[in-house]
């Protein structure tokens, strides 16, 4: 029996890891420029936590979660998403005490079960980052310049931002009633899932992929127009940042976001590159959370980033060349094989990035080795080099030879190639 990764899972192979590091790189870099700091939190939860805030009646919940029974009885649930369980801590570990608005990420894999298609995984990986206490419009601002420093540092072109409000719960009830009259006059050319969703919850049907719908939409009240005085305040003061902030950004206010605690701002980072337009970011503000939790009543902004997505976007459009070791060292011979291994380990604690073969074969094939490895320089010794006191220090570039002096031949090496 020969095991296979189960259906929607997937390997992570070295050759692709360099553009994992650099999307985790930037991110942590930036965050830290930012003042978030990391949480990690486990991907295992009661049922009942994402059930309570992503809403009963989304896809996420009703059909795309793993949720099994423990040997206790207890219905748990490996994460759809990040922001519940950050939630979650957050209110445990009573990170509210602490004074200022509370900033933190946290990177790593959630799980739903979709029906699998390029790019998409039922265990796939996101970034996300939350900021606590601050009603906004200024961290929301912020969030958004986070956001787009981020995708841009990443290396991702034709970049598009979408913003929306959804109001609040003052205000967007009475959208919501409109909406809801509206659909009942376009019914028939919904697709099932939007008619029943038009009856429970009828902002879904903007998340409907389906052209019929999305047609039948056109003509749907604008979210915009339904705002509260508080929430008009809120987005226009937030357009006046963003302008300032030199941040552009395009209005669309189909962009309502599928879970049901956000309020107020919602947004979306595109691009447009490669002549198709994905979305790789999401974010958005969801001011009740917290409280509906058992927690105080905070509001709360945040983003989570597709890093599959992410990396896809990358590798198709750039090389990011791997760095080979700063050194080879191919040894003939059982006494070079052992002082090898000790200059080998001297070196490493130096930082110099030392290869060598544990069972090496003749002098060609370790020469093959380093070259395919891209090593910069190659050190070769054998039972005559040690015997002269000398060994060869070869540069794989320029193909030029050197001897080098074996007493002290550690901190001569370190000179050459850690200068
Ligand atoms: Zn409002
Ligand atoms: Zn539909």
């Amino acid at each position: 029996m020969v095991y296979t990764t189960i259906k929607g899972f997937r390997d992570i192979l070295p050759k692709e890891m360099p553009f994992w590091e650099r999307v985790e790189a930037e991110a942590r870099g930036l965050f830290k420029v930012f003042g978030f700091k990391e949480i990690r939190t486990p991907v295992l939860e009661r049922t009942e936590l994402f059930a309570r805030t992503i809403g009963q009646d989304t896809d996420i919940v009703s059909k795309e979660m793993y949720t099994f029974q423990d040997a206790k009885g207890r219905s748990l649930s490996l994460r759809p998403e990040a922001t519940a369980s950050i939630v979650r801590a957050y209110i445990q570990n009573r990170l509210y005490h602490e004074s200022g608005s509370q900033k933190l990420f946290t990177i790593g894999p959630m799980f739903r079960h979709e029906r699998p298609q390029k790019g998409r995984f039922r265990q796939f990986h996101q970034i996300n980052v939350e900021l606590f206490k601050d009603p906004g419009p200024r961290s929301d601002a912020d969030i958004i310049l986070l956001a787009m420093t981020l995708v841009k540092r990443i290396g991702l072109k034709e970049l598009s931002l979408i913003l929306n409000s959804i109001g609040c719960k003052e205000c967007r009830p009475r959208f919501r009633d409109n909406l809801k009259g509206y659909l009942v006059s376009v019914r028939d050319q919904l697709c099932s899932d939007c008619q029943r969703r038009a009856e429970t919850n009828p902002l879904r049907v903007f998340d409907c992929k389906v052209e019929a719908c999305k047609d039948a939409l056109k003509e749907a009240p604008k979210i915009l127009e339904f705002l509260c005085e508080d929430c008009r305040i809120h987005f226009n003061t937030l357009r006046d940042y963003l302008e300032t902030l030199g941040i552009d950004y395009l209005i669309d206010q189909s962009l309502v976001r599928g879970l049901d605690y956000y309020n107020r701002t919602t947004f979306e980072i595109q691009s447009h590159a490669l002549g198709a337009q994905n979305a790789v970011l999401g974010g958005g503000r969801y001011d009740g959370l917290i409280k509906q939790l058992g927690g105080p009543d905070e509001p709360a902004i945040g983003f989570a980033l597709g890093m599959e997505r992410v990396v896809m976007l990358l590798s198709e459009a750039l090389e990011i060349e791997t760095d080979g070791p700063d050194l080879f060292i191919a040894t003939l011979g059982k006494e070079a094989e052992k002082e090898a291994l000790v200059w080998a380990a001297r070196l490493r604690k130096e930082g110099v990035r030392v290869e060598l073969d544990y069972s090496p074969g003749g002098l060609k094939a370790q020469m093959r080795r380093a070259d395919r490895l891209n090593a910069k320089k190659v050190l070769i010794v054998g039972e005559d080099e040690l015997q002269r006191g000398k060994a060869v220090l070869r540069d794989m570039d320029t193909k030029v030879q050197e001897d080098v002096e074996i007493t002290g031949i550690v901190e001569k090496l370190v000179q050459v190639l850690k200068p």
